[in-house]
């Protein structure tokens, strides 16, 4: 029945219609092919999902695929169907006449790829199903899922361990996009993979313009964001340090006339469900959500992220801007931060419950990510490093290589600063810190008699904003802490000794000018210049109607970059609509016709 097995870069070309494979995929895809196991770490967008698709198709027999999450199941199924790919989910919410539809695809053998939850794959019933089928491999996706230091722990991952026991000749491949070290090894050790090689792909995502900035007006800054980095379509993903942060951002975005979601965890199921699919489908939505919003984020086009508030590590920083531009376009990421959130993360870690092993982890994790936000060089080389990168070249697309950073000399500022918290007893935060330096006569000034102190006014040279720069600068390097359980009081530590006694020069990131011209703006989205605007946005009215009609996310029709590229090179024939990158043989069967009346439609104007 079949004939031999399919080469894999043959059916990366007709199946996915993609040129060529990127990074490490090929070398994975044929270890896989030839039976191998082994771990997969690469980035969010860096093309995990075809390093099991591709071996799939060309081993005998079904694929099994475990995703923890229905709304990621649906849309991979959702595009790899409308790449002319046999594939279903199975999971709980599965109406019952599709259920015996890929039931009835299963039993005949026509199945090539089915989705299922970690919970279902091992009830002993579909264990005892497959045990009758024969397997092409397992793929555990988001498989940091089983490590209790991942960020994202589900207990029922750690019963996949039965995997390798009942089916030993079938390659299993886990696919993280988390590289941190710790998490790895539990990978390995859960999944029984410690003989099997990992896969290190590249972390660079070089189309995402990193930014970070000390938090201001919250609001006008995001807004100043949005409408530097939000030209064209696409989406846009704020993360908010909590519930009510997210409900209140996405509800001034709406009062703003963005098409804005929430999405937290303390939503009911359904809501969620709806929330995930209004923004896998919608036209530039915005979702302002926590860190519960992450897997299953699979759209393309997602323009930019924006962080109000420091994330726990670069890994959990990496991994949520990573869902922005995956379609290779030019993307942004904005981090704004401050000195109270560096104060409360570190407090969190010291009275977490916590081995101190872990604790020490995670206090690494957490000055790594201060470093990157505190930096006064590339910030992408110091992420990268965070992942074992080799180190390379300043960036040239984030925000110090764009415009760097001015130093000063901050030795006699933070001198004063920490004398007039010494001297108010360490008890002030850094308001009422920052009036006395600048000499005003606050009530609560004139209440605890600190314009008689001899640091009042000796700050009135610089702005509060330099003030508050260097305190945070102060908070960042470990001189001063902020305590937490008393309303933000400033405590010098005793790395601030050296500095009071001018025994080491300070060199600080000058903040008192007025904001630094802004970086110019990213290229706007496609289409490119060379595309014919016209006919991109035809095409796309098209790929709208079909999406709908169909009741999928336009993006598994076709990518943008794909109608862009359509609309520069205006194919007049199938053969050449075939030969643009993201036309697979049975998209071409499917809309070749109507794709090339489209264009035929607009050249005639
Ligand atoms: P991940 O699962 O690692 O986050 P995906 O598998 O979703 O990433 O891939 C990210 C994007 O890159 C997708 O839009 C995919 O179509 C595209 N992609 C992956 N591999 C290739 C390739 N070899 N050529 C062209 N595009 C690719
Ligand atoms: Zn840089």
């Amino acid at each position: 029945m079949r004939g031999p097995e399919p080469d894999p870069a043959e059916t990366l070309r007709r199946v996915f219609g993609h040129e060529g494979f990127r990074g490490r995929q090929e070398e994975i895809i044929r270890h896989v092919i030839a039976g191998g196991s082994g771990l997969v770490l690469m980035p969010t967008g860096g093309g995990k999902s075809l390093c099991y698709q591709v071996p799939a198709l060309c081993r005998p027999g079904l694929a099994v695929v475990v995703s923890p999450l229905i709304a990621l199941m649906e849309d991979q199924v959702a595009a790899l169907r409308q790449q002319g790919v046999e594939a279903g989910a199975l999971h709980s919410d599965l109406p019952p006449q599709e259920a015996a539809g890929l039931r009835r695809s299963l039993r005949e053998g026509r199945l090539k790829l089915l989705y299922v939850s970690p919970e279902r794959l091992t009830l002993p019933q579909t264990l005892e199903a497959l045990e009758q089928r024969q397997l092409a491999l397992f793929a555990v996706d988001e498989a940091h899922c089983v490590s209790q230091w991942g960020h994202h722990f589900r207990p029922e991952y750690r019963d996949l361990a039965v995997l390798a026991g009942r089916f030993p000749s079938v390659p299993r491949l886990a696919l993280t996009a988390t590289a941190d070290p710790r998490t790895v090894e539990d990978i390995r050790l859960q999944l029984a993979l410690t003989d099997a090689p990992v896969f290190r792909g590249g972390f660079d995502r070089p189309n995402i313009r990193l930014e970070a900035a000390p938090r201001g007006e919250e609001r006008a800054q995001l807004r100043a964001f949005l409408a530097e980095a939000w030209a064209g379509e696409g989406a846009g993903i704020v993360y908010c340090g909590s519930r009510r942060r997210a409900e209140e951002t996405a509800e001034w975005l709406r009062a703003d006339g963005h098409d804005a979601l929430a999405f937290h965890a303390g939503m009911d199921a359904d809501a969620k469900r709806r929330a995930h699919r209004r923004f896998a489908r919608g036209d530039r939505v915005v979702m302002a959500a926590t860190i519960a919003f992450g897997m299953g984020i699979d759209r393309p086009d997602v323009r930019w992220v924006a962080h109000t508030s420091l994330p726990a590590s670069p890994e959990c920083w990496y991994q949520e801007i990573g869902r922005a531009g995956r379609d290779g376009l030019p993307a942004r990421a904005l981090l704004l931060y401050g000195a109270g959130d560096i104060a409360l993360a570190r407090h969190r870690i010291e009275q977490s419950p916590a081995a101190d092993e872990q604790k020490r982890i995670e206090r690494a994790r957490l000055e790594a990510m201060v470093a990157i936000v505190e930096a006064a060089t590339c910030r992408r080389r110091l992420l990268l490093r965070c992942f074992g990168e080799e180190d390379g070249p300043d960036c040239g697309n984030c925000d110090i290589c764009l415009s760097p950073p001015r130093l000063f000399d901050a030795t006699v500022a933070a001198q004063k600063l920490l004398s007039a918290v010494v001297r108010t007893g360490r008890r002030f935060g850094i308001g009422h810190i920052v009036d006395v330096l600048r000499g005003r006569l606050t009530d609560r000034v004139a209440q605890f008699g600190h314009d008689r102190l001899p640091t009042f006014g000796i700050g009135s040279d610089l702005p509060d904003r330099a003030w508050r720069g260097v305190a945070r600068q102060l908070v960042a390097r470990g001189a001063l802490d902020v305590a937490v359980e008393n309303r933000g009081a400033l405590l010098p530590t005793e790395a601030a000794r050296p500095i009071l006694k001018g025994e080491e020069p300070l060199l600080l990131r000058e903040e008192s000018l007025p904001a630094r011209p802004a970086p110019r703006a990213s290229p706007p989205t496609p289409p490119p210049a060379d595309a014919d605007p016209a006919l991109f946005d035809a095409l796309r009215a098209w790929r709208k109607e079909q999406a709908q009609a169909q009741g999928v996310p336009a993006y598994v029709i076709f990518h943008d970059r794909t109608l862009a590229e359509i609309a520069a090179r205006r194919p007049a024939s199938l053969d050449a609509l075939a030969a643009v990158p993201g036309v697979g043989q049975s998209k071409l069967d499917r809309y070749g016709a109507a794709v090339l009346a489209v264009v035929a439609g607009q050249a005639r104007r």
